[in-house]
């Protein structure tokens, strides 16, 4: 099996004085080699937890458990790696790309060294050679005069310059898979999609697998190839993105994809789903999107629907689509 990570089970449990919850609440996925996997959703669903807890940031008394998180072949659990053995992962095999560069970029730092200390801890490349591969990843993201950039402080920069250089320092070790947290989000229209086609283009080129995380479901369809939907803590939907944009089947999709601006319209339309996301306290007994439904039934109020497969790689988690003969699939169920 060819995958570049699989993860069974994860959980992520935060608690607070006055309760216990799972943020991120027994999901089940993988992203195959070479392969871009979208995780959508709208704020509060889990995403960002999801990648935190695979990259080992998850600060206690959060804690992140499960079945196993393997990398790259069943070689390593990166559910039991300890901070030591992490910290050489992150940065090296697996890389993140955040939101907000201003806030992952140290101010008082050249871009030049930023990108460069990259390559001293993980590569142990120094001198006059680490220069040098510093210029080669700022002319690979399309940074125009590298020589010149290199000695920039990140405030010197635009926002979009800035995600370049975030992209750069993420590509410093040729990382095996990249983990994009709203890569574009922070930025203006024109310059997403310039970021956009970048990210894609490196993915392309170096053969990375790749997840990237957006609320956006217009930007899973230009860049990935599958997608898992995230409704509060679980996975509602999941499928090659083609699949799901012609024939969405859970209704949280369906609202999604109903808010997308439509072809000649510059402007989001209005959400298409009523109210809000649940915070995990509140979270409703049954089908969590149960308040928000159109469609909602009697049975909705009272159990949680499993993922139910669609076809042989599309499945949704909505008792609607449980049909004759559609047996609820164990392996992608919460073992509670
Ligand atoms: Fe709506 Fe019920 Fe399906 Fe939940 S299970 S998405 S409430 S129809
Ligand atoms: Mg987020």
């Amino acid at each position: 099996q060819q995958n570049m990570l699989e993860v069974s089970n994860l959980t992520t449990t935060f608690t607070s004085r006055k309760s216990t919850f799972n943020a991120v609440d027994g999901i089940s996925f993988h992203v195959e080699k070479g392969e871009t996997l979208g995780i959508v959703g709208e704020s509060g669903c889990g995403k960002s937890v999801t990648s935190l807890s695979i990259m080992g940031l998850v600060k206690p008394p959060g804690k992140v458990s499960g079945k196993h998180i393997r990398f790259d072949g069943d070689g390593i659990d990166l559910l039991h790696l300890d901070q030591k053995e992490m910290r050489k992962l992150r940065g090296n095999e697996i890389a993140m790309i955040f939101q907000e560069p201003m806030t992952s970029l140290n101010p008082v730092y050249r871009i030049g060294n930023q990108i460069g200390e990259t390559l001293k801890i993980h590569k142990k490349i120094k001198g006059i050679e680490q220069k040098d591969k510093v210029v080669e990843l700022l002319k690979l993201v399309g940074i125009p005069r590298p020589d010149e950039i290199f000695y920039s402080y990140p405030h010197q920069l635009s926002g979009g310059m800035r995600q370049r250089v975030m992209i750069a320092m993420a590509m410093a070790c040729d990382p095996k898979l990249i983990i994009a947290d709203e890569p574009t989000t922070a930025l203006d229209v024109t310059i997403q999609a310039q970021i956009l086609e970048l990210i894609k283009e490196l993915q392309e080129q170096k053969g990375m697998s790749m997840i990237l995380i957006t609320h956006d479901l217009g930007v899973v369809s230009e860049v990935c190839d599958r997608v898992l939907v995230m409704y509060a803590g679980k996975i509602v939907e999941s499928g090659p993105v083609k699949q799901i944009l012609q024939n969405p089947q859970h209704p949280y999709t369906k609202g999604l994809l109903a808010s997308l601006p439509r072809k000649g319209e510059s402007h989001k339309r209005l959400s298409y789903i009523p109210g809000q996301v649940p915070a995990p306290k509140n979270w409703p007994k049954g089908c969590r999107f149960s308040d928000r439904c159109p469609y909602v039934m009697d049975q909705c109020y009272v159990s949680l629907p499993p993922l139910f497969p669609i076809s042989e790689d599309q499945h949704a988690a909505c008792w609607l689509v449980k049909e004759e003969g559609r047996e609820a699939d164990v392996k992608h169920e919460t073992v509670r």
